[in-house]
């Protein structure tokens, strides 16, 4: 049975519910009055349901589908303004003792070299980091009690925000690790971590055991709870995901919003981030294999619907997607995206010999971070690298109801210009210094209150004269 507060995964994320909201929105794809009323509801930006939100995915007629696009723009300038937030991924092993078939580092592969950073090697990874101007770190390590327990993520964790490096430091570590206890969770968050961000990959549980034969992922309520135990351990920012492709799309996208409304729910705060991958090709992977794949303006309609549904979620698009499937839906909602990515073991400090390949997949916007941040200044938006909220301990709830109150904008703003500033001074080519200079002039005009603009002129000041590491 669907009960929206349960521990139970298979209440929370109710198969029954999904079928009938698939057969609903399938019902009412040309139902204009209902459209009408959602999209009316969506417009206070407080959210809509899954139901609803399956509707106006599905939605058929062409008028009000433009006006779903043009609500996520205005949604997405509300809350998130043209602000966009870097980061980039960090592998640190691939070893792992699950059978994911639609991932290179599924423990059947027995040609992919198999790696694992030394904290020696972390140090120069990060070292290499900082130097392309990166502050916000997502962790990623395959599942292996022996060769990467949690004694071993932790340490990580310690050395790389224990590196300086010149002007550099790393002052934001997520984390996506596989499901663990409530006990790890808790040390995890005593580590100083960001966002705790696992993806379900897929919600259809018979299919789930399907792509995860064998190994501990093979559990689907061990999987599908973990974001509770999560909660428990007293994180209380999390990434929900799904990998796009290996299912029903329209299943999956219901059974994430069903995931957020739990959270939400169960621990009054949903979720931090959710993320939209694709499946891409890897090592012994082809997309092709799998039936569910996605065209480009079904994704990028999905990431309108879900700006709408959670307005207050941020949206994270990797280098997974191209230059242009990322610039369509940067207007559409997405609030953050990876920069300058590599998707192998290590592979910053020191490029991989082709032989030695670890990628998990294959990377499709191959840019540098600076050839990133030049072209998002060129669409307009700002490069953020900005940390501020939790280490301001603006987290959970405390977080959410400064987003829902449109107030965290006043932090947004100047924060993404002083982080800016901070990279155009240290890192950037003389092209993106020009214009992040010339963005950073006249964004400054659009921060409303006159006290927050006075101090952040003179922060950037003081930025040009050496001092690092502002922040409201
Ligand atoms: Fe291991 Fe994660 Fe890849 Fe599965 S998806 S094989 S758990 S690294
Ligand atoms: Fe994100 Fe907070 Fe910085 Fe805004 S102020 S960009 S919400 S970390």
């Amino acid at each position: 049975m669907y009960d929206v507060k349960s521990k139970v995964a298979e209440e929370f994320i109710s198969h029954q519910e999904i079928l009938d909201t698939l057969e609903y929105a399938k019902a009412n794809k040309n139902n204009k009055a209902l459209i009408d009323e959602i999209i009316k509801k969506a417009e206070a930006m407080k959210g809509i349901s899954h139901r609803e939100a399956a509707v106006l995915l599905e939605c058929d007629l062409e008028e009000e589908t433009q006006r779903i696009y043009q609500l996520a723009k205005k949604i997405k300038e509300k809350f998130y303004g043209n602000r966009i937030v870097m980061f980039a991924p960090l592998y640190l092993s691939n070893y792992c003792v699950n059978g994911c078939v639609y991932c290179p580092y599924h423990y059947v592969n027995k040609h992919i070299p198999r790696k694992k950073l030394t904290q020696e090697q972390i140090r120069r990874e990060v070292i290499a980091l900082q130097d392309m101007g990166h502050k916000r770190l997502a962790l990623e390590a395959g599942e292996d009690p022996i060769n990467n327990p949690i004694e071993y993520i932790l340490e990580s964790i310690d050395t790389i925000y224990s590196v300086k490096h010149k002007n550099g430091s790393i002052r934001r570590v997520n984390i996506n690790i596989a499901a663990t206890t409530v006990e790890n969770y808790r040390k995890l968050k005593e580590a100083g971590i960001g966002t705790y961000i696992l993806f379900q990959e897929t919600y259809h549980k018979e299919n789930y055991e399907k792509l995860h034969p064998t190994g501990p992922k093979h559990n689907y309520a061990w999987h599908t709870e973990a974001m509770d135990r999560a909660m428990e351990g007293g994180i209380d920012d999390v990434g929900l995901g799904v990998l796009f492709g290996l299912n029903n799309y329209l299943y999956d996208f219901v059974g994430i919003l069903m995931h957020a409304e739990h959270l939400e729910a169960a621990f009054g705060v949903g979720p931090h981030t959710i993320s939209v991958p694709r499946i891409r090709p890897a090592d012994d992977i082809d997309p092709n294999n799998f039936e569910g794949g996605i065209s480009d303006d079904i994704f990028a309609k999905i990431v309108a619907v879900l700006r709408i549904a959670v307005p207050y979620t941020g949206i994270i698009v990797s280098t997974r997607e191209s230059q242009k499937s990322r610039e369509r839906v940067l207007q559409l909602g997405v609030s953050q995206i990876s920069g300058g990515s590599r998707t192998n073991v290590g592979g910053y400090a020191q490029a991989e010999p082709e032989d030695e390949d670890t990628s998990q997949f294959d990377v499709e916007d191959k840019r540098t971070l600076d050839q990133v941040v030049n072209w998002l200044l060129s669409l307009g938006h700002i490069p953020s690298f900005c940390t501020a909220c939790y280490r301001e301990g603006r987290t959970g709830d405390r977080f959410m109801s400064l987003v829902k109150s449109g107030q965290i904008a006043n932090c947004c703003q100047p924060n993404a210009l002083m982080t800016l500033k901070e990279y155009l001074e240290d890192y950037a080519s003389y092209d993106t210094k020009t214009k992040g200079e010339a963005l950073i002039k006249d964004e400054l005009k659009k921060i409303t209150n006159e006290k927050v603009r006075s101090i952040t002129i003179e922060k950037l000041r003081l930025i040009e004269q050496g001092h690092r590491d502002f922040r409201f």
